[in-house]
């Protein structure tokens, strides 16, 4: 039973494989693979309240069929929401798990950090895999010792999220899929938010860095949030419309209206400037040389370009 529940909350640990390994896929476990698909594109929880033995091994194997029916798909959009909400779940349930069970979760992925006098040391190859896009993760700003990076517990936990998500998102091809999982994908697609993008993305019209995360969003990638702070000052910087801009963020796996819309009416109102290139790069975000000193400069100098061309 203590294997049963720990399956439950952790659906891609081996404890959970070996529970549903013998089942059936049933269409009762598909359509609870297509519900967490759909919570995951509304951005709900998809932690449900299953009592039984055999309610909770139909909620584990719902798991392994949204990952087939994605894993039929191949769609980005759906998977990257699917994997950051899956992964959010697992950090809610770790927040509250003993320091044991935490290590039981992250040795799942090789996250085996060390406890040495008093620290939390974890090798660097694993912290290089599981570290997200953050100054806060950046390695010039860690201390490391050996080969090995100092965390905190917090830090432990965000690398174990990541781990999971990343895991989630790589879902393997499938090809042969069964009838059941085709039919339920094929609907799945009409979940998809339609982009309210109005702004047209010429090459030339905003520097590399903005370009990078413009086709990020597009490919729906998820952007962290020094990345989405400077995307939306940049455009709201060079006159972009509150519409626009929340065009832009509908593409991102985890888009909410309503933070979304609240975050840019903040800024305008803030009247940020566009950061520097120097506070640009220390984000972790400058991908070019282009001696402009502030990314706005770059549009400015193109504006002026294109209205001297047309003279
Ligand atoms: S140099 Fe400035 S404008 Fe160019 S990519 Fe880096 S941050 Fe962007």
């Amino acid at each position: 039973m203590e294997d049963l529940d720990f399956a439950l909350k952790y659906p891609f640990s081996s404890e959970a494989k070996r529970i549903i390994e013998d089942m059936a896929l049933t269409d009762q476990i598909v359509i609870l693979g297509v519900e967490r698909i759909k919570k995951s594109l509304r951005g709900e929880s998809t932690k449900r309240m299953v009592l039984h033995e055999s309610g909770k091994k139909e909620e584990i194997a719902s798991f392994a069929a949204a990952r087939m029916i994605l894993g039929y798909l191949r769609n980005s959009f759906i998977t990257s929401k699917f994997s950051i909400n899956e992964s959010k779940l697992v950090r809610n349930y770790i927040d509250k798990e003993s320091k044991g069970t935490i290590e039981r979760v992250a040795s799942r992925f090789d996250i085996v950090p060390l406890r040495k006098d008093g620290k939390l040391l974890l090798d660097l190859p694993t912290y290089v895999s599981y570290s997200i896009r953050s100054t806060h993760y950046r390695l010039i700003n860690r201390k490391i010792t050996n080969g090995f990076v100092e965390i905190n517990d917090n830090d432990f936990k965000r690398l174990v999220e990541e781990a999971v998500r990343k895991h989630i998102e790589d879902i393997p091809l499938v090809k042969d899929a069964p009838e059941a999982i085709k039919r339920a994908g094929e609907k799945l697609i009409e979940e998809l938010p339609k982009s309210e993008t109005t702004i047209v993305v010429k090459k030339g019209d905003h520097p590399p860095c903005i370009l990078k995360l413009l086709e990020s969003a597009k490919k729906h990638e998820n952007l962290n949030h020094s990345a989405r702070w400077y995307l939306a000052v940049y455009l709201n910087g060079i006159g972009t419309g509150e519409d626009a801009i929340t065009g832009i963020y509908t593409q991102l796996p985890d888009f909410s209206e309503k933070t979304t819309r609240y975050q840019i009416k903040h800024l305008k109102k803030k009247g940020y400037n566009v950061p520097s290139c120097a506070t640009v790069m220390s984000y972790g975000l400058c991908c070019a040389v282009c001696r402009v000193g502030n990314p706005i400069r770059w549009h400015k100098l193109n504006e002026q370009r294109k209205k001297e061309i047309l003279k």
